[in-house]
């Protein structure tokens, strides 16, 4: 039986494109019989991603959200931890919390960013302190690509000595002040998911400037395999181990990464241009201090008009949209955690659309998303 998956001529949402170089690295490994989750891709490509970032250490490993899980673990996050953590994201981002028995408290997003309100953070903090227990973990998210408001979180984080760890699956090539995202918290992570900016297949990183937390991700990574010359093992590790072809795959791609961000960044400002003077539309702008990688272009559709409808008429013609992440503290699954909330990411998620935002789209495409969501707007 043959699986349809899309209809000719579709336009996605955000999907793989090679540079041309990732084929020399795959064609390599299969030379040389690397064909394992040993083999030079691996540490090269790790290689790679601190030269893009500026990180002193990077572990890559099978996925983005095997990164966070290996992040909170490494951090110390344990069974009956407080673990602070974004609303307004993908579950992935969450998961790894309840992976390790820890609770997430869920906090809103503030309107300029759509990321972590750090006035709601700070409250978060006070109350957990105030019944004795101090948050292990701050959990932050660069949603779309968009940093967060990382001045005031970070100086809130050092306030209450609580450890910062950045999700950046979808900001690789962001940067707050000239810095790379990720590089601001202790640990931060990356997706190569086939969705993402530059993509391994599937696969993810975290990076950090504390060698031992690398290394101890590492062997974690690894199934937790202590010195010995026979099978040996004094802690429960995991096998978040990629694969040397897919790391291949991402050392090609991180060569053409700047061009990727330029890219989203043009379709942006083209989508910008071209729809920001319908009344009621609302774009994220970026500010001063943000250089953002534009992953997706989101917008916020006008009051009264039901984001689904708009989904469909696109739809129709073969266009693929998406609402924004539905909040964690909406999800069945989170009912009965904390939320501190005021009212943005419930707003954010009745009245946003995610557009069409490959780096491959054409003029002509980008001109047909247009002419297609105007006329669904009329
Ligand atoms: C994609 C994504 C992840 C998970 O990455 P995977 O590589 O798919 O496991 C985590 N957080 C956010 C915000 C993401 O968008």
């Amino acid at each position: 039986m043959k699986q349809i998956l899309y209809r000719p001529g579709r336009i996605f949402l955000s999907v793989p494109h090679m540079g041309g170089h990732e084929r020399n690295y795959v064609q390599k490994a299969l030379e040389d019989n690397w064909v394992s989750t040993i083999g030079p891709n691996i540490p090269g490509f790790e290689h790679d991603i601190c030269q893009h970032t500026n990180a002193q250490h990077a572990v890559a490993v099978s996925s983005g959200t095997a990164a966070l899980h290996l992040a909170l673990r490494v951090l110390g996050v344990k069974p009956s931890d407080v673990v602070i953590c974004s609303t307004l994201t993908f579950v992935a981002t969450a998961n790894p919390i309840l992976y390790l028995g820890a609770t997430p408290v869920f906090i809103d997003s503030e309107p300029e960013t759509w990321n972590m309100d750090p006035v709601l953070l700070e409250q978060a903090i006070k109350d957990s302190l105030s019944k004795g227990k101090k948050p292990a973990c701050i959990l932050l998210v660069h949603l779309y690509g968009m940093p967060a408001k990382l001045k005031e979180i970070m100086e809130i984080a050092d306030r209450y000595d609580i450890p910062v760890l950045e999700d950046a699956a979808e900001a690789l090539g962001s940067r707050y002040s000239g810095h790379q995202v990720g590089t601001f918290g202790k640990i931060g992570v990356f997706s190569f998911n086939g969705n993402k900016i530059v993509t391994t297949s599937g696969g993810g990183a975290m990076i950090t400037a504390h060698e031992e937390l690398a290394q101890q991700a590492e062997h974690l990574a690894h199934q937790a395999k202590d010195p010995a010359p026979y099978y040996l093992h004094s802690q429960m590790g995991y096998n978040y181990m990629l694969s040397n072809v897919s790391a291949g795959i991402g050392r090609g791609q991180l060569e053409v990464l700047e061009k990727r961000v330029k890219q989203r960044r043009e379709i942006y400002s083209y989508y910008y241009n071209h729809l920001h003077e319908i009344e009621g539309l609302g774009f994220v702008l970026e500010p001063k201090s943000c250089f953002a990688n534009r992953w997706l272009t989101t917008v916020l559709l006008p009051e009264g008009i039901n984001p689904e409808r708009v989904r469909q008429e696109l739809e129709h013609d073969n266009i693929e949209t998406r609402p924004l992440w539905k909040p964690m503290h909406q999800q069945p699954l989170f009912a009965g955690y904390s939320f501190y909330g005021n009212g943005t990411s419930d707003e954010l998620f009745a009245r946003g659309l995610c557009l069409p935002s490959s780096s491959s789209l054409t003029e002509e495409d980008l001109d047909k998303v247009i002419r297609s969501l105007k006329q669904a707007l009329q």
